[in-house]
């Protein structure tokens, strides 16, 4: 990659300039300055294959690569490097992280996370034995008392869709003083917002989906550790599993990543902005985003994050007469004219939806909170459409 001289070592850079820099071919004379993408089903080879050759592109596929060392570029900083392994989806980056845990195995996770990880958590506790301790990942104490003997702590912060906010540094470092593996989904954080390696997480899981790539139009996952042994035995299951991206996805997604630190500064200060006007709306009962003063999770995003995202908690109040919760904030989404009524979230387009639609959401999350994935257009006219919505 492109670490020739005249370009300076990118872990001394800074994230805005890595994300730009990153992934790039070697600097030659008439050379390509972007990724190419490569369409190969399997690569030239003959006889015994050694580790690191290209053969069958289920396995490896150097389409992967420019994507691979960015990411893990970004989650590791200035410190160690890592390995970055990109998945066809986040939740075939969560199946390969939950693989670690052996049948009959203990798993410690989020009573609020991505729900879709949560039913594949119930399936492997149905069919393989598995014993789930969920904690309300912010209740630190709670958390190290479910550590003991379990084999993987699952940690979400902030969390989908609840924000709560772990105290990363405490819950990782109890994680590995136990002796139990640790995975973060920073989905929500972006590693501009976080890198939970430097708080001793072993694994940082992205729905490459969202932020990292965008802009909507591609799924992927990802995760990155720097423990080979580790990553080894993730890339396997990547390749048994057959959990693989194409390469125009990939090349997509290091398109999204050329703007992240643009993006992202854009949404979170979006965010905030309509965060705080919306704590002082008639129409809202209360608001969720670790930005705000009085949030449960304000001090802690504050003192471990760099922003505080991009992802709102809204709950409409109550009318008089209105009856239904549940209709009043469906409402909502119905009378939105800009912001997209749709799921997923961390595009450049504003979405909103009612989590509790979906009948695999806590029960835990109240039946009317709307979640609001706060985009990159123009914070006035986002806040007309939704100051409207919210009166309608
Ligand atoms: C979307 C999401 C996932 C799953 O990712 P996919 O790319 O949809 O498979 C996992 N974790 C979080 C926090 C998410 O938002």
């Amino acid at each position: 990659m492109s670490n020739t001289p005249e370009h300076p070592e990118l872990s001394a850079l800074a994230p805005a300039t890595v994300v730009v820099a990153a992934g790039r071919p070697d600097r030659e004379q008439g050379g390509h300055v972007n990724a190419s993408i490569p369409m190969n089903s399997t690569y030239v080879s003959r006889g015994v294959i050694t580790s690191g050759e290209l053969s069958y592109a289920r396995g490896d596929n150097d389409a992967w690569h420019p994507f691979e060392e960015a990411l893990a570029t970004l989650e590791c900083g200035g410190g160690e490097p890592g390995a970055g392994i990109v998945f066809s989806s986040g939740m075939a980056a969560i199946a390969a992280v939950f693989s670690l845990v052996p049948d009959g195995g203990t798993l410690v996770l989020p009573r609020h996370a991505y729900q879709a990880g949560m039913v594949l958590a119930r399936q492997m506790s149905e069919r393989h034995g598995v014993t789930l301790r969920y904690v309300d990942i912010a209740d630190t104490d709670a958390v190290l008392a479910a550590l003991d003997g379990a084999d993987l702590l699952l940690v979400e912060s902030p969390t989908n869709p609840m924000l709560e906010v772990a105290d990363l540094p405490a819950v990782l470092g109890a994680a590995r003083d136990a002796g139990v593996r640790s995975v973060v989904d920073n989905t929500f954080a972006t590693p501009l917002g976080q890198r939970p390696l430097e708080y001793g997480a072993d694994i940082v899981l992205h729905s490459v989906t969202k932020y990292l790539a965008g802009h909507s139009d591609v799924v992927l996952g990802a995760l990155v550790t720097r423990d080979a042994e580790l990553a080894a035995t993730l890339r396997e299951h990547r390749t048994l599993h057959g959990a693989i991206a194409g390469p125009f996805e990939v090349w997509l997604a290091l398109r999204g990543l050329r703007t992240l630190a643009l993006r992202f500064d854009r949404a979170q200060a979006n965010a905030a902005e309509l965060a705080r006007r919306l704590v002082d709306h008639p129409e809202v009962a209360e608001v969720r985003h670790p930005s705000l003063p009085g949030d449960p999770g304000h001090a802690r995003a504050k003192a471990q994050m760099n922003g505080f995202g991009a992802i709102i908690g809204v709950r409409p109040k109550a009318r008089a007469g209105s009856g239904d919760q549940v209709r009043r904030a469906d409402a909502v989404v119905d009378a939105v004219r800009l912001w997209l009524p749709a799921t997923s979230l961390g595009g450049v387009d504003s979405t909103l939806e009612r989590r509790r639609r979906w009948g695999t959401e806590a029960t835990t999350v109240p039946e009317d909170l709307l979640r609001l994935s706060v985009g990159i257009e123009d914070v006035e006219d986002l806040w007309a459409d939704l100051d409207l919505a919210l009166r309608a």
